[in-house]
């Protein structure tokens, strides 16, 4: 089965072509231009695909930035919505897609639902039918799983945006998000980081005090989710979390923040319960495959 996914993300489209097994085939990265450019080359590489490999393809899925419209019965469906991305308002992706490849199923949904899906099928939470996978990077999100769905309600999860307590000590009087003073976004995003000493974080030495403080506001987040959600185990991925540091700190902060309030035998062994992408770097495009590769199974139902 030749399976289409596209991690839409708002610097760069990643585009593979894949199988059910989650291996990716080919790959290639376009990158966030205007709308129209951009799925224009999103589309042309699967048709490319397409005659390379012989075989039309069975499904594609997307992961998309957003906000995204993901209920089926809105006039939106399918559309990046209300984004602050120039450009890109109300941009009916899914459809676009669609229109490209009428035959056949095209799985939509956030970006980050899209990764916990994959790590889901293929990666680290194949034995958990309730988690969540968040990214830190440009911006922070978070996806769900609860009871073996993803978590879609009202409109999705906009985990990054969890108001937080700022640090006293935090060098900087506001976070960076434009809508909230003391959201995690705004505190612990890749922009965030380097907005306090004008230094990227990858520049920062492993000791650096700015890590200290990162790990603090993600373990305020960890707990609020944990008490929301009840997670089986928690997936942390995207370019912040390359800092290999971050993940015993956190795990002992947010144990320190629990102050034992919450009791199970998973959460004495933290380095299994807050973990990093079993899926590494691919988590997001492979699990547009898995999005992909849902779609089909539906349809073929
Ligand atoms: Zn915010």
């Amino acid at each position: 089965m030749l399976l289409g996914g596209i991690e839409g993300g708002g610097t760069k489209f990643v585009c593979a072509v894949g199988t059910e097994t989650g291996d990716i085939l080919t790959s290639v990265t376009i990158p966030t231009t205007m709308p129209a450019a951009t799925l224009e080359q999103t589309i042309a590489f699967f048709k490319k695909q397409e005659v390379l490999h012989n075989q039309s393809l069975a499904a594609v899925g997307i992961g998309s930035f957003g906000p995204v419209d993901l209920n089926p019965q809105s006039e939106h469906y399918g559309y990046i919505t209300s984004t602050p991305k120039p450009n890109w308002g109300y941009t009916n992706v899914a459809g676009t897609v669609q229109q490209a490849f009428p035959d056949i199923p095209i799985g939509f949904d956030t970006d980050v639902n899209a990764a916990a899906l994959g790590e889901h099928r293929w990666g680290a939470a194949q034995n958990w039918d309730t988690f969540m996978y968040m990214t830190v990077g440009t911006g922070i999100g978070g996806g769900a799983m609860v009871s073996g769905r993803l978590l879609h309600g009202l409109i999705h999860p906009e985990m990054g945006h969890v108001l937080l307590r700022r640090r006293d000590d935090d060098p900087s009087e506001r976070g960076v998000c434009p809508f909230h003073d003391n959201c995690l976004e705004g505190l612990a995003c890749g922009p965030a980081i380097k907005s306090r000493w004008n230094i990227p974080g990858e520049q920062l030495p492993p000791d650096h005090a700015v890590w200290d403080l990162e790990a603090d506001y993600l373990a305020q987040a960890m707990v609020a989710f944990m008490t929301t959600l009840s997670p089986q185990g928690i997936i942390l991925g995207g370019s912040v979390m390359h800092q290999q540091q971050l993940f015993p700190m956190i795990r002992q902060k947010t144990l320190a923040l629990l102050n034992n309030y919450l009791r199970h035998p998973v959460l004495e062994h933290m380095d299994e319960y807050i973990v990093p992408p079993g899926l590494g770097d691919k988590a997001g495009v492979l699990g547009s495959i898995a999005l992909a590769l849902a779609a089909a199974e539906d349809s073929a139902r």
